[in-house]
Formats: structure tokens, sequence, C-alpha cells
């Protein structure tokens, strides 16, 4: 189990990673509002990583950190970038759900009860990014309503 902890804590890292390297397109893009979304999101996924760093000491196991892949550099469009954030954090919940079955197979108890957590968390990380990518899919092309997306998603807390 805590093996299988320490290379969740790789995938959180590589979606941060990931996720900088689409922040970075989208500055380069000029749309800066999008790009301040996206860091917020690598923010969450550093956090994400912690709260498994944490969990595995508690668990009185080692945390061993491997190399974090090169992430792609740039995208098509603002709209390929979000569906690839989407399609990432879908194979992400996958990941999330493995490790729950993984807890039952082990009757870990406690595992299982801090995955719930994760659990509900890719709900929302994969409905948030739905949002985006439907609201990218809806304005295509047109320049003012792509600024109007930038401006609602600078405001990202
Ligand atoms: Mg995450």
């Amino acid at each position: 189990m805590l093996n299988a902890l320490n290379e969740q804590i790789n995938e959180e890292l590589n979606s941060m990673y990931i996720y900088m390297a689409m922040a970075a397109d989208l500055d380069e893009m000029g749309f800066g509002g999008m790009a301040h979304w996206m860091r917020k999101q690598a923010q969450e996924e550093q956090v994400h990583a912690f709260k498994f760093q944490g969990y595995v000491k508690d668990r009185q196991g080692r945390v061993v950190f491997k190399a974090i892949p090169e992430p792609q550099t740039t995208w098509e469009s603002p709209l390929e970038i979000f569906k690839a954030a989407l399609a990432h954090e879908e194979y992400i919940t996958g990941t999330i759900h493995k490790l729950v079955k993984l807890a039952r197979e082990l009757d870990d108890i406690a595992t299982e009860v801090f995955l719930n957590y994760f659990v509900t968390e890719q709900v929302e990380e994969e409905d948030s990014a739905h949002e985006v990518v439907d609201a990218l899919e809806k304005v295509g092309d047109s320049v003012g309503p792509l600024y109007q997306i930038d401006s609602w998603l600078r405001k990202r807390d």
C-alpha cells in the first residue's frame, strides 16, 4: 500500500508540472487569466502531493521521490489545453480509484478513509475542467468571448 501511495505522490507532482507547463503556454498565447487558473490548479496538485506525503509519514512509511517526466510544452489552443487537463484529471481519478480498491483488498480501513477525500476531490476537479471546456467549445475562435472567459478564469482564488 505504501508503495502505491508513494507512486501517487509522483502522479500529483507530475500533474503539478503539467499544469505549470500549460500555464506557461497560456501566458505565451496571451491569456493571462487562463494561465492564472492553471497555476492555481498546479498549486492544488502540490497540496495533494503534500497530503499523500504526510499520510505516508503518519503511517511510518518512507517517502521516496521519483523522476517527474518532462511535460509537453505547446498546445494548439486554450481549448486543447483544457481538454488535455480534463483528460488528465480523468486519468488521475482512475489512479485514485485503483488505490481505493487496493486498500479494500488489503482491508486497510485507515487508508480507505484517507482516500475518501480524494475520491470527492476528483469529482470536483473533473467538474471544474469540464466547465471551462464547455465554455471554450461554445465560443470557438471568437476573440471577444475568449477574453471574457479569460477574465472569468482570472477570478479563481
Ligand atoms: Mg490531484
